[in-house]
């Protein structure tokens, strides 16, 4: 098995980035060159803010955002029921509406900066692992009438023409999703922000924030920046820099691999070109690439895993599903970090000290931390609210470790609850 992501491996040249070796002023320093900093990055130029800094402890895109399945779509990690159920339905729709809005903006600036991440537009499909028809009923009306959005409904028989597979009863299109090669993406923005002229350094981990009235200072083994404002998107990667946000947050792990290109036994065994997703808690995840193969997710915990280990367990999961994978090799196998509250929505705002944050996005970001970055720079730039729907959540204390240790068993106990709901329909 080859070392490091598939994405490393296909990103193309990087340009080496400097370290901040400088003390330096500027108008905005964001610490983190993920998807929820560059985001805000880009919203603040767009916005005319210039003097925009970007601080990353290691390279653009090392985070989850560099790491992910590539799947665009709308939505939190607090999934939509709870959502509705929590804020009701004028809020939630309002909540929901911002990651569409982020979906449209993450397509508008591919097309706008070119950026070349091998973005296919084929839907998310989201397949029934279980017998029950009705999950899916209630979702596709629930969609339409409550988030005003048409999720196809796929018959079992349409369903065997995109996905050659006896494991799924039938699945919902959501036709305005797409996947992309995710660090390809994240380098993309890098090289907007700063033919835009922001500024990205890397190998430049924050050591370091001494706020102060007016200008907050931000320090680094060789440098610092002072600035009006900074941002803090470090996602689950802070490692004890702002007690205040990491008591608010769990960093936790989930996997991907990819196998070694398929051939034509991908289209046969995948015709679609969308990316799938299941029914259960504990879901599996995949997505046909550009070179015919396969890339699979799944699983999260609360520890290091081994890539050997990682494409064990992934690759018994895949043969679940594809039967005629058993002797398909595994060529990447990785794992990243997310951060995640205990409300599973995002964490967007600011602390007294007048240290803004974006963090929290957990399993589902790719969309949000670009809503993020838009509401932040809107914030920062022009003085407009964030939204107070979002406030509400707030940062509640996760209790690490035992917060972690409860995670992984409520993990345990959803993926008893997806068995027992299988065997429930037999
Ligand atoms: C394996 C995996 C699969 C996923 N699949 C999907 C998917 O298909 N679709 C989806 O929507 N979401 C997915 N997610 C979630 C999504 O990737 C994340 O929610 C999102 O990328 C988080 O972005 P971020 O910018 O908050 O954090 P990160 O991407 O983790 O970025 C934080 C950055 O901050 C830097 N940093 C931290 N501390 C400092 C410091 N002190 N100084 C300087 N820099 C610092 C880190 O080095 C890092 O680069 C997945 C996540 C993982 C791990």
């Amino acid at each position: 098995m080859n070392a490091g992501s598939y994405y490393e491996a296909t990103a193309g040249d990087r340009p080496l980035r400097s370290t901040l070796e400088a003390h330096i002023d500027a108008e905005v320093c964001i610490i983190g060159a993920g998807f929820a900093g560059l985001a805000t990055a880009l919203g603040l130029l767009e916005r005319g803010v210039r003097d925009v800094v970007v601080l990353e402890a290691e390279q653009v895109g090392f985070g989850a955002s560099g790491r992910n399945g590539g799947f665009v779509f709308g939505g939190f990690s607090l999934d939509c029921a709870d959502l509705l159920a929590q804020l009701g339905p004028v809020s939630a729709k309002s909540l929901y509406g911002l990651t569409r809005r982020a979906v449209t903006t993450i397509r508008e600036r591919i097309r706008r900066h070119a950026i070349d991440c091998d973005a296919v537009e084929g839907g998310a499909l989201w397949v029934n692992w279980f017998k029950d028809e009705a999950i899916l009923r209630r979702q596709q009306q629930w969609m339409a009438s409550q988030f005003g959005v048409a999720w196809q409904f796929v018959g079992a028989t349409q369903l065997r023409g995109l996905i050659n597979s006896p494991r799924y009863s039938a699945a919902l299109l959501e036709p305005d999703a797409f996947h992309f090669h995710p660090l390809k993406y994240a380098l993309g923005e890098a090289r907007a922000i700063e033919s835009s002229g922001g500024t990205v350094f890397e190998q430049s981990r924050v050591t370091r924030i001494e706020t102060s009235s007016g200008a907050t200072r931000v320090v680094t083994a060789h440098g610092s920046v002072r600035a009006r404002h900074v941002v803090v998107a470090g996602g689950g990667h802070l490692h004890g820099l702002v007690p205040a946000l990491e008591r608010a947050m769990l960093p936790v792990a989930t996997y991907v691999m990819v196998t070694e290109p398929l051939g034509d036994v991908l289209r046969e065994l995948i015709p679609s070109r969308a990316a799938i997703y299941d029914t259960r808690f504990a879901f599996d995840y995949y997505r046909g690439l550009p070179d015919t193969r396969l890339l699979w997710g799944g699983r999260i915990s609360v520890r290091d895993r081994h890539p050997a280990d990682i494409a064990t367990f992934l690759k018994r999961d895949m043969v679940k599903v594809f039967a005629p994978l058993r002797d398909a090799k595994v060529d990447y196998a990785w794992g990243g970090t997310m951060s995640y509250a205990r409300h599973k929505m995002p964490q967007i705002g600011r602390l007294p000290n007048g240290l803004w944050y974006g963090l929290g996005f957990g399993g589902h970001g790719v969309a949000p931390t670009t809503a993020a970055g838009e509401l932040l720079a809107a914030s920062i730039a022009h003085g407009e609210p964030l939204p107070s729907e979002l406030q509400r959540y707030g940062l509640p204390r996760t209790f690490r470790p035992a917060g972690l240790a409860a995670a992984q068993a409520s993990y345990a106990w959803l993926q008893l609850k997806d068995r027992w709901r299988e065997i429930a329909a037999l």
